[in-house]
């Protein structure tokens, strides 16, 4: 059988990225992903502007496939008494579709080397010395494998299993849902301006989470999403139609189009795993909970974790070693570039989901809060938020600016 130094599953960003700087990096690569490509996959298509600064040798196949810049967003309470408007200063973020930018990042990976095996399921691991990773079209050995095929991957639940951390519960787990319906260029241009304004509306429905308007050139991203401690027990055909008619009203969705259908995936919001490697294994990505429990961002971390992986791939190649011990090189790695920005998430997500009425009040009245907001959810500021701190910034706001209101 043939042997691979490094077998991927899951060839979305963050597999077809580790996948790009392995086969970079001279190994013998394989990907193995479950679907056709092309694929679609439940998104807001919104990446932030670091993701070029953290992995400039993918700008040159990313950057032609992006559909626009955003220069700004409206982050509304959800009374809507309040709202902040906020213009990036650097680093805008930008609009892709999904179908095609997975496609472009698995594509690079091809471009460098990699071998991509699509519609082929994965089905079990089988540890020997190195791996056989069994799949609907045969086995296939590898050196080491990188889970990344999501929030439900098989070698998270083994990692989990060997590490003693529980299953995510509806506590931790989100659920997010959107549809990207076509409202032409002339629509967007007028509502959305050459801006592709953003737009935020939080606790929509009075779901724990927010909904949003992403303008590309002639669609819009429009999707909700929040924790399923609050998602499950609401009506979601309802809380959809409600928020369709909404934008309606304020005239950001077109009067005579019908309420579209909608599609959803899981989200992991509960921060990273504790533990993302095992003898022979690292998980990157979603499968490694790598997403910003308050905005839901998750292209970046999972795409940078990929590139930060290649440093332990190498050197477990090189010496033979792949114990967990020394895999965990990795873990650190990752945890030292944004680890410590995902905890700082978590916290902030929990004030910001709890209390937007009031965070979104302290928004209007203190700049530096709502650039710090800004940052938070759409990471603007190449290097992140630097010193800027955002729990104390907020308790700093609660004694300037007294707020009697609910929420
Ligand atoms: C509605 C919604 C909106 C979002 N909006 C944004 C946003 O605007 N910006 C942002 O940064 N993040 C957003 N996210 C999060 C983002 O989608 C994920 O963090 C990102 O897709 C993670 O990439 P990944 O490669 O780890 O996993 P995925 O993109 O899920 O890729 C996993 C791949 O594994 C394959 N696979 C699954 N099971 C198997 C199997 N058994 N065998 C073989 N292959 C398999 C799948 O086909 C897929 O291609 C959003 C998420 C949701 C649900």
């Amino acid at each position: 059988m043939n042997e691979y130094d490094v077998i991927i599953c899951g060839g979305g960003p963050s597999g077809a990225t580790t996948a790009f700087y392995a086969a970079k990096a001279g190994m013998k690569v394989l990907v193995i992903d479950k679907s056709k490509f092309p694929r679609d996959k439940a998104c807001g298509g919104l990446l932030t502007a670091r993701l070029f600064d953290e992995l400039p040798e993918l700008e040159k196949y990313i950057k032609p496939i992006i559909e626009c810049p955003s220069r700004d967003v409206n982050l509304y309470s959800p009374s809507m008494k309040y709202k902040i408007d906020f213009e990036f200063p650097e680093g805008t973020p930008w609009n892709i579709t999904r179908e095609v930018f997975d496609n472009a990042v698995l594509e690079a990976a091809r471009d460098v080397g990699a071998e991509i095996l699509t519609e082929t399921r994965v089905r079990d691991f089988e540890f020997n010395g190195g791996v056989t990773v069994q799949t609907s079209n045969g086995d296939f050995k590898g050196k080491m494998v990188i889970g990344a095929t999501g929030p439900n991957d098989k070698l998270a639940t083994m990692v989990r299993e060997k590490r003693n951390i529980k299953p995510w519960n509806d506590n931790q787990m989100g659920t997010a849902l959107m549809w990207e319906p076509v409202v032409g260029k002339e629509f967007v241009d007028k509502t959305f301006s050459d801006s592709r304004s953003l737009l935020v509306h939080f606790k929509p429905g009075g779901i724990e989470g927010y909904g949003w308007v992403f303008p590309k050139k002639e669609i819009l991203n429009i999707g909700f999403g929040g924790y399923n401690r609050t998602i499950k027990s609401v009506k979601i055909k309802e809380i959809w139609e409600d928020y369709i008619n909404l934008l309606k009203e304020d005239g950001y969705f077109p009067k005579d189009q019908k309420t579209p259908p909608v599609k959803g995936a899981p989200l992991p919001l509960d921060g990273p795993l504790k533990a993302t490697t095992m003898d022979y294994t690292l998980l990157i990505g979603d499968s490694a909970g790598m997403v910003s429990p308050l905005s839901g961002e998750g292209i970046y971390y999972g795409m940078h974790a990929g590139k930060l992986a290649i440093k332990t791939i190498k050197a477990a190649l090189e010496t033979g070693d792949y114990s967990q011990k020394h895999l965990d090189q990795y873990h650190r790695d990752w945890n030292e570039v944004f680890g410590k920005e995902l905890r700082d998430l978590s916290f902030f997500a929990l004030m910001a989901l709890k209390l937007p009425e009031r965070m979104v009040y302290y928004g209007t009245r203190d700049e530096k809060l709502c650039e710090i907001f800004a940052d938070l959810f759409l990471g603007v500021t190449p290097g992140g938020l630097g010193k800027r701190k955002p729990i104390t910034r907020a308790i700093f706001d609660a004694i300037r600016y007294p707020y009697f209101g609910l929420g």
